[in-house]
């Protein structure tokens, strides 16, 4: 009986978690957050609060963190996610607005986790930006990292560097997920998971599905090509997006 009473509150929480508009304009409803630590995984600087997401990123995390402790590979460090009612950060990135959006970094964790340490915590840069060359801090604990995070079929697509997308390729050939790896500005020192809309989330604005096939090909040599960064990301969204009605008031 009481475990019955028990399933009855915590459905309506899930019923009522939601991810309301795009990604880079948007906001989130009861939001779970990560936990400091767990399984495979610390959040790093969570003095930031940007350890909230919707349930089915949370479950993905804490998935991957498992994996990757399978796998034997070092806890992964988990950055910004989004604020507990979503919305536009005060700095940083666009989007992260509707809880289905995470940063991963891909240094090893320090020897000595401490909070204080997970939280002063500095960035190792994957890419030798000088002679565009992946740095020698990009091993195969990386790949399979990446590997692991592109397999799961709620993702949506996964920002990284374009080196990192080429070395992926080069890696791992055929695979179907490699598709899901977008080859993207900045991310030589993390990646950017991005799940899909969860089912059910009405209000959630899906992004275009990603091209079939692998993405290794021509698309990916253009990115190689333009090392300076002249291809356009088109438009910026406004710092202050337009919110979705339901977000307006919501988010802080
Ligand atoms: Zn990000």
């Amino acid at each position: 009986m009481i475990r019955w009473f028990g399933l009855l509150l915590w459905l309506p929480a899930l019923a009522w978690a939601q991810a309301i508009g795009g990604y880079a304009a948007g906001c989130q409803l009861n939001a779970q957050a990560l936990p400091a630590s767990g399984p495979g995984f610390y959040v790093i600087r969570s003095a930031r609060e940007r350890f909230y997401g919707q349930p089915p990123l949370i479950d993905y995390l804490q998935n991957l963190g498992i994996k990757a402790r399978q796998a034997e590979l070092p806890p992964m460090l988990v950055a910004d996610i989004a604020k507990q009612r979503g919305g536009p950060f005060e700095y940083g990135h666009r989007s992260h607005q509707t809880g289905l959006d995470a940063d991963i970094w891909l240094r090893s964790p320090p020897a000595q986790p401490s909070p204080q340490r997970l939280e002063n915590i500095t960035a190792v840069d994957m890419v030798d930006h000088d002679n565009y060359i992946l740095s020698r801090h990009f091993r195969d604990q990386q790949r399979q990292l990446i590997a692991l995070a592109a397999q799961d079929k709620r993702v949506s697509r996964i920002f990284v560097h374009p080196l990192i997308k080429d070395a992926m390729c080069k890696a791992y050939g055929e695979a179907d997920w490699l598709g899901r790896l977008r080859p993207w500005f900045g991310h030589s020192s993390h990646f950017h998971v991005r799940l899909h809309c969860p089912p059910g989330n009405k209000q959630c604005q899906p992004q275009a599905a990603v091209a079939s096939g692998t993405g290794c090909g021509r698309e990916l040599a253009s990115w190689l090509n333009d090392k300076t960064g002249a291809i356009s990301s088109g438009a910026r969204a406004p710092f202050r997006p337009t919110l979705p009605t339901r977000c307006v008031g919501w988010v802080r």
